[in-house]
């Protein structure tokens, strides 16, 4: 964690410090080496928040665009008493949970559900064939008629498969730590997928990194229409379906110069 309570107060980690866990109570000690970045574990092990995830130097970086005290705030479930750390808690209540690690779909959806009103920021660069699927997924974007929001087509070919089926945005960061001076270059946008999606169609959305803090900083995240689904011809998912079905169903046979339908065994 980066903050511990010290004499009360929220209290960065440094070398030889103790405090106290703002989420369980009990005792953490400052971890301050070359290796890792300045954090706070608990003195003796603990099941303290069994959402939390160590951090690396990406997740403290996107934390960092936000005030201190938005940061690592507890939030409590009244009725079940259950408590967990949000990365952060915008003044307008959004929380942002930045994801660097795998997560499984049911783990994804309790804390959906648990923060209601979030978004998921998911590090891109963990695995590499994460950026190239999407780069050749991103080449059969539709357009739509609001500037920076495409139709996806089975989107569960372009982002990772623990994602799809979200109730919430995700944005994915394939940019990661790096700084790319080529402005055409596709990291330098973070990319949201929207919810609702069914696993034909999906809407995603164009975001860059400076705009996305910007508006959850000033509330204009929600401001802005986040349904362009409406707005959208509906497409024949049926048809595309049957597209897919007919890919896997059948294979390309080079001596008879077409496809044929794959047999049974
Ligand atoms: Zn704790």
């Amino acid at each position: 964690m980066k903050y511990a309570l010290v004499s009360g107060k929220k209290t960065e980690a440094t070398k030889g410090s103790k405090g106290i866990c703002p989420n369980c109570g009990s005792e953490l000690t400052a971890r301050c080496g070359p290796i890792r970045i300045n954090h706070w574990t608990h003195t003796k092990s603990s099941n303290c928040d069994i959402w939390w995830e160590n951090e690396k130097e990406w997740h403290r970086a996107w934390k960092n665009y936000y005030p201190d005290e938005w940061q690592e705030i507890i939030i409590p479930d009244v009725e079940t008493g259950e408590k967990h750390i949000a990365d952060v808690r915008t003044n307008h209540g959004l929380v942002i949970e930045f994801q660097h690690s795998h997560i499984d779909p049911e783990e994804r959806n309790s804390r959906e559900s648990f923060y209601k009103n979030m978004v998921w920021i998911v590090d891109g660069t963990r695995l590499k064939r994460d950026y190239l699927r999407f780069l050749k997924g991103q080449n059969n974007f539709r357009r739509t008629n609001k500037q920076g929001f495409f139709i996806v087509d089975f989107p569960d070919e372009c982002f990772p498969s623990s994602w799809i089926g979200s109730k919430v945005p995700v944005l994915f960061d394939f940019r990661g730590l790096e700084s790319i001076e080529n402005l055409n270059d596709l990291r330098n946008y973070l990319y949201c997928l929207f919810p609702n999606q069914n696993n034909t169609e999906a809407i995603v959305a164009f975001v860059s990194h400076d705009s996305f803090i910007k508006n959850t900083i000033n509330g204009d995240w929600f401001k802005k229409p986040q349904e362009p689904q409406k707005q959208v011809s509906k497409t024949t998912i049926q048809n595309k379906t049957n597209i897919r079905r007919r890919e896997s169903s059948h294979y390309y046979d080079p001596q008879k110069g077409r496809y044929v339908k794959k047999r049974r065994f």
